[in-house]
């Protein structure tokens, strides 16, 4: 996987030091706390590579529904994973998204796909074919990882990790704002069931469930703009540089 470099904006000390130690950053949590778009412009100001982990279990799960595979069979969905190709192409401004060579950046990001993702990455075999993968992309440090077990499984000697939190109505409103905006049909209350149904799947699931790390720093997003929670992030980072 290529791997791009965003310069660092290194306005100040502290994110001129993390650009140069290139640590590892966690981002946990569930759906619609602003996890991407925290992360994003978190990578970029600290001039580290931005890693969308949902988006791996995402194009696993357009393979399966693809091939036609019930996602609920597990050695069906693991048959499929030695033939299949993913890969993350970085780009500053929108990382894109390829099963076996075919562009799904946009394809993956259905209500419908969000909730086989969530099937799909609670079958071991899954989760174990994404972890080099994960682990590969962060090992030089310098990353922002976001998804669900990034503190507590893929990387857990990151040095600065997260759990970020919304209240589930707030969580809703963002979510239902960003499918329509991506021109996909919501409606806020089914929207928000969606998104209760797939958190409770993630959080209570056998394999890496959804938890904050023993050491994560927790930030409720409810009523913080996506600036306050950033430079929050960058204040505990810069304790730990
Ligand atoms: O973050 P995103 O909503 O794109 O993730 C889609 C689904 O992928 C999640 O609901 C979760 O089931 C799964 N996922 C996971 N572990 C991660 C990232 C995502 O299980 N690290």
């Amino acid at each position: 996987m290529s791997r791009s470099i965003v310069q660092a904006q290194s306005d100040n000390a502290p994110v001129a030091s993390a650009a140069q130690r290139r640590l590892i950053v966690t981002l946990d949590g569930p759906a619609g706390a602003g996890k991407s778009t925290v992360a994003k412009l978190l990578a970029a100001r600290l001039g580290y590579l931005y890693l969308d982990t949902g988006a791996l279990y995402r194009a696993v799960a357009w393979k399966v529904r693809a091939a036609g595979i019930d996602p609920a069979d597990a050695a069906a969905v693991a048959g499929l994973l030695p033939t299949t190709k993913v890969a993350l192409e970085y780009r500053p401004d929108r990382p894109l998204v390829f099963v076996d060579g075919r562009d799904v950046t946009d394809a993956i990001r259905t209500p419908e796909i969000s909730q086989l993702a969530s099937l799909v990455s609670a079958i071991p075999a899954v989760r174990e074919w994404l972890l080099p993968v994960q682990r590969d992309i962060g090992a030089a440090g310098g990353i922002v990882a976001e998804g669900r077990d990034l503190g507590t499984r893929i990387f857990p000697q990151a040095q600065a990790k997260f759990f970020l939190d919304a209240d589930l109505t707030t969580r809703a409103a963002r979510r239902h704002r960003e499918l329509a905006g991506a021109g996909h049909a919501s409606e806020l209350e089914r929207t928000q069931q969606e998104i209760e149904d797939r958190d409770r799947q993630d959080r209570t699931r056998d394999v890496a469930p959804l938890v904050p790390a023993p050491d994560a720093v927790r930030v409720d997003s409810s009523t913080l703009t996506v600036d306050q929670v950033v430079n929050r992030l960058l204040d505990v980072i810069a304790i730990k540089l």
